[in-house]
């Protein structure tokens, strides 16, 4: 069994930042009036076009702080980082007051806001704020909070904006990350405060071609899956948005080391894709995603809008499982026969449909019969997903023919023909499994082929 590997990095140098915070802390405040705190404070272009970094330090003799936070020249943005400083410098304060002069005295206080900036596409960063206080009782308190900003449009977007269906997305979402978690360890325990509540994750950020899921405020270890994975669940400007972020990223990938070993090794993985059209049907759909999971293998489905109507919850149980769901049109008409309005229309209400039903939105468009022309395909807007194998499983109703058929035809890169309303076609798909894993084959979705 083939499971996705998926990288954990480590994300914070706590050492890194103290080097940066040692470099600015070059004023010392004044200490002839106690009761001012006294800011040195200073503005600094940086690295980052259009950005630049604000840093106030004070130095009292009870406590001691050092602030860092990125200054973007744009009203909506500054203010909102301003906010979220003071707020975070007003705990420490009135934590601080909490505390005796003579305990003060002993071990002063400190407070330090430090960040990161990732730069995650055009005009799009994620930014890290790191705050670490101090206030006696033995132990620092480390907290982790992240924004991501659009400078395009001039503010920010919340995690749970990114997706068409946060929750659906969050339930579909927490095994699989959880996955790609050490095992036997507490932080796939820790991790599902991520995606549970009316809060789901809305601490998530972007980090180059990666969608990073924060462990735990203070945790420096965070789970990530690539974006791709999370592709069927965004909205569409997002899809596209990110899309140019990857593409360009892969365009100077050439000369980039591999980033994990499991890249630097390459090897090849036999693939096949099992699709499945005309569903969902209720028993013979329910059979087949059984199987399928009993396998661990991947599939996808291009669905008819029309039953996704009637059987959403088939629909959410395969985005949860993994399997991509395809966009099969509505009510099945021949598109070279319909209208070109009718054609848009037939994809729109199908893709309503399963945003509806499973919060994931199809990627790929397999036209009812195959039948397709160049003005269907100026429509569909990408190529149409045919097959390259055909199991006939529609005619023959015999699952010793279908299994055949896979035997003999299956190669490296095959995308097979099947439907999901045929009780003898659920029937002929464990060995069909068997076969295909037993030769090596990895089964996966349409989108994995590529
Ligand atoms: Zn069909």
């Amino acid at each position: 069994m083939k499971k996705k590997k998926m990288i954990l990095a480590m994300l914070v140098s706590m050492a890194m930042f103290v080097l940066t915070i040692a470099a600015n802390l070059i004023v010392t405040a004044s200490k002839t009036d106690e009761d001012a705190l006294v800011w040195a404070t200073e503005v600094k272009k940086s690295s980052y076009d259009g950005v630049a970094i604000k840093t106030k330090a004070a130095e009292e003799e009870l406590y001691n702080m050092a602030v860092h936070y990125p200054v973007f020249s744009i009203a909506a943005l500054d203010e909102q980082i301003e906010q979220y400083v003071k707020t975070k410098e007003s705990q420490f304060f009135s934590e601080m007051d909490a505390m005796s002069d003579d305990a003060l005295v002993e071990h002063s206080a400190s407070f330090s806001l430090t960040f990161r900036l990732i730069s995650a596409g055009e005009g799009f960063y994620s930014i890290i704020f790191m705050v670490d206080s101090y206030t006696g009782n033995g132990s620092h308190k480390i907290s982790k909070d992240t924004l991501m900003a659009d400078v395009i449009a001039k503010k920010f977007v919340a995690g749970r904006e990114l997706f068409i269906n946060p929750d659906k997305a969050a339930r579909a979402l927490i095994t699989p990350v959880q996955n790609s978690l050490p095992q036997g360890d507490h932080l796939s325990e820790d991790i599902a405060h991520s995606f549970a509540g009316d809060q789901a994750l809305a601490n998530i950020f972007i980090e180059e071609n990666d969608v990073v899921f924060p462990i735990k405020s203070g945790e420096t270890m965070d789970a990530r899956m690539p974006i791709k994975k999370i592709k069927p669940y965004m909205k569409k400007e997002w899809r596209d948005r990110f899309a140019v972020s990857m593409t360009n990223e892969q365009l100077q990938a050439p000369d980039a080391p591999p980033k994990t070993a499991v890249e630097a090794r390459h090897i090849h993985v036999k693939k096949v894709a099992l699709t499945f059209d005309d569903g969902p049907n209720p028993d013979s759909t329910t059979a087949i995603l059984s199987v399928l999971k009993k396998y661990d293998a991947k599939a996808t489905f291009y669905v008819l809008g029309s039953r996704v109507d009637f059987f959403p919850e088939l629909v959410e149980r395969m985005a949860q499982e993994g399997h991509e769901i395809g966009n099969h049109s509505w009510s099945h008409k021949d598109f070279t026969k319909i209208p070109p309005s009718s054609v848009q229309k037939e994809l729109d209400m199908t893709a309503a449909a399963v945003e509806k039903a499973a919060g994931v939105s199809p990627l790929t468009v397999r036209p009812p019969y195959g039948a397709t022309n160049k003005n269907v395909n100026q429509i569909l807007g990408a190529p149409p997903i045919l097959w390259s194998v055909d199991t006939l499983d529609w005619k023959s109703h015999n699952p010793k023919s279908i299994y055949n058929i896979v035997k003999q035809n299956a190669k490296d890169g095959s995308i097979i023909l099947m439907h999901d309303i045929h009780k003898t076609t659920a029937d002929a798909l464990e060995e069909i499994i068997i076969y295909l894993q037993n030769q090596g084959y990895e089964l996966v979705t349409v989108d994995e082929l590529y």
